[in-house]
Parts: structure tokens; sequence; C-alpha cells
């Protein structure tokens, strides 16, 4: 681990706080940044692609890499299992790039547990109704889905103390900002 030049950042968000989009924008303008691809056994949303999204892989796919220690953490969320490939974010970081994992709050605290050095980041939509409404908007989960989804981020909400940094997605450009700043202070150090 102490080969490693670069930093690894955690963003974690319940579903529908904007995540994505805040990691596609912070990945667009920043070339150090790279982000690991997880792998999961979730079925493929409409639009998604294989290896550029996650990788779609089958229970049994997945199972096997775990048990060869592939993974840096792996969750079960939602009735599914999600992991970060280990390989490749330790790969990235010994070249000096700065890796960026979206991931639940259960893999974040795996990686808190283990010691791999990271910065935390957790965040949130203003509320829990706006949270409604954007999942919603979204449209790609059906009612039960949608209702899941927000029983689990009145949860994860419980988790954002353990975090280094909580940022409010309220406004997209604020919140990348924001972001960007705690990047930045961390390249410092
Ligand atoms: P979604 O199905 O909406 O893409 O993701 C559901 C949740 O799984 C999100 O909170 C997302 O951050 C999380 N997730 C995605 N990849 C990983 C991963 O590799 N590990 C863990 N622990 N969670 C992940």
């Amino acid at each position: 681990m102490s080969k490693h030049k670069g930093h690894l950042f955690i963003l974690s968000a319940p579903s529908g706080s904007g995540k994505t989009t805040l990691e596609q924008q912070l990945l667009r303008k920043d070339k150090r940044l790279a982000r690991s691809i997880s792998m999961t056994t979730r079925g493929k949303r409409s639009g998604e692609r294989d290896a550029r999204d996650y990788f779609f892989v089958t229970r049994k796919q997945f199972e096997a890499r775990r048990k060869q220690g592939g993974f840096l953490e792996c969750a079960h969320v939602l009735n599914d299992w999600y992991g970060t490939p280990k390989a490749k974010v330790d790969q990235a970081l010994r070249r000096g790039k700065d890796v960026i994992l979206s991931i639940d709050v259960q893999g974040a605290r795996l990686i808190r547990r283990s010691g791999y050095p990271n910065v935390s980041i957790f965040v949130r939509a203003p509320s829990l109704t706006e949270l409604r409404k954007r999942l919603t908007r979204r449209g790609t989960e059906s009612a039960t889905q949608i209702a899941r989804r927000l029983k689990l981020a009145k949860r994860e909400l419980r988790a954002k103390g353990a975090y280094d940094y909580v940022v409010v997605n309220d406004r997209l450009p604020k919140a990348l900002a924001k972001i960007r700043k705690i990047i930045q202070v961390h390249r410092k150090q």
C-alpha cells in the first residue's frame, strides 16, 4: 500500500442523489482522476453498456472472483452483488492516478476497516422528498423499486457520520466545486 502514489476517493450516495452525473463531470475535467468500474450481478438498465457502466456478470462469475480475493470490497445491495476489482485500482494508484470509487455505505465501511488509505465523501440530496422526485423523474425503476431505494436511502443516511465529508447536492455546480476542492486539498497533502 505504501507504494501507492495516488489517492483513493470514495463517493457514496443514496440512489438518485446525482452521484453518476457528479462522477461523470468530475472525470471529464480532471485527467488525473480514474474511475473504477465495478462488477455487478444486477441486470443492465436501458442505456447501460458492459465494461463502461459496470462489468455485468452472473452470480457464479461474481462468486468465483470473490473467492480468488479479486475484490477490494464487495457488498450485497438491494438483492444484487457489487464489487470493486482490486488489481485495477492498485495498478492505477501505483501509477499515480487518483481513483474514484462510487460504492455504497457497506463497501465504504469495509475499505475503512481494512486500513486501505482513502478519503470518503457522502453525497446526499437536500431531502428525501427531493430524492423521491428525482427517482421518479429518472423513470428507470418501478414504483416498488423506488420504494425500496428510498427505504435504503434512509438507512444509508444514518451512515454519513462515518465519512470524511458530507456534500449536499442541491445545485450540481456547487456540489461539484465542493468535491473538486476536497480532491485538491488532499492532493497537496
Ligand atoms: P445502482 O444499481 O443504482 O447502479 O447501484 C446501487 C448501489 O450500489 C449504489 O449505491 C452504488 O454506489 C453501489 N455500488 C456500485 N458499485 C459498487 C461496488 O463496487 N461496491 C459497492 N459496495 N457498492 C457499489
